[in-house]
Parts: C-alpha cells; structure tokens; sequence
C-alpha cells in the first residue's frame, strides 16, 4: 500500500513514476518525452492519455458540480450568479487540472502494470550497468 502512496505523490508532483526524479512537463501543457534520469517513456502506446482526459474531466465536473449544486438550492444566491460562477468554473477546471490528472493517470498505470527492466533501456540510471573490462 506504501507504494501506492508513493506512486501517487510523485503523480501529483508531477514526477516520473518509476524513479521519482524526472519531471513529467518540460513546459506548460508539454510533456517530456521521456524521464531524464532513468529513460521511461512516459506515452507508452499511441493514446495513452486519453483515459487521463476522462479523470480530467470526471474531476472537474465532480468540482464544479459540488460548488455550484449547493447554490441553486440556496434561495438567497441567484441562479445568475451561480451560472457566472459554474460555467466558468467548468470550463477552466479541466485546464487547471490537466497537468496533475496525467500525473495520477501515469502513476496509477504504473501501479496497475509496473515497469519492469525490460521496459526500460539499457542506458537508463536505475539499471545497474554491467561493469566493462577496461573498468577498475
Ligand atoms: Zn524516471
């Protein structure tokens, strides 16, 4: 359980997964290729993120939805007002989530189906590497 934990904070800290060291976004809304210390691709098939678009979108109509659903029931706000504050609310969420949903998305993949060695290249720090024969 410990290591879900883990997985998730270094999701939400937007940190590779497999070794916690590597950022995820190089800059705002792109993503590395790959982690720089230990190699692990982070788009590991053609449309890997769109289930992350789906947590996305599940979080910040869940968000949106548990601040605005208690405003229509309060006869004192108007309905106007909830509207200016739900809409925009709905719509810049899923922007300000986009970063942190990949996050968790990625770590939650990792968790389900771990990377293993094979998955990774040899160049990567984390495998420790044969020694060569010119090496002391
Ligand atoms: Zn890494």
């Amino acid at each position: 359980m410990q290591k879900f934990w883990t997985l998730l904070s270094r999701g939400l800290l937007l940190r590779c997964p497999v070794c916690g060291h590597g950022r995820l976004f190089r800059r705002p809304f792109v993503m590395n290729e790959q982690c720089s210390f230990c190699h692990f691709r982070f788009e590991r098939e053609e449309g890997y993120y769109t289930s992350s678009m789906a947590i996305n979108l599940v979080f910040s109509e869940l968000i949106a939805t548990a601040v605005v659903l208690p405003m229509a029931y309060m006869p004192s706000i108007p309905v106007l007002t909830a509207l200016l504050i739900g809409i925009p609310l709905a719509l810049l969420l899923p922007i300000i989530l986009f970063h942190h949903t990949r996050g968790i998305w990625l770590s939650m993949d990792h968790f389900l189906n771990p990377t293993t060695a094979n998955d990774l290249p040899d160049r990567s720090a984390i495998i420790p590497q044969p020694r060569g024969l010119h090496e002391e």
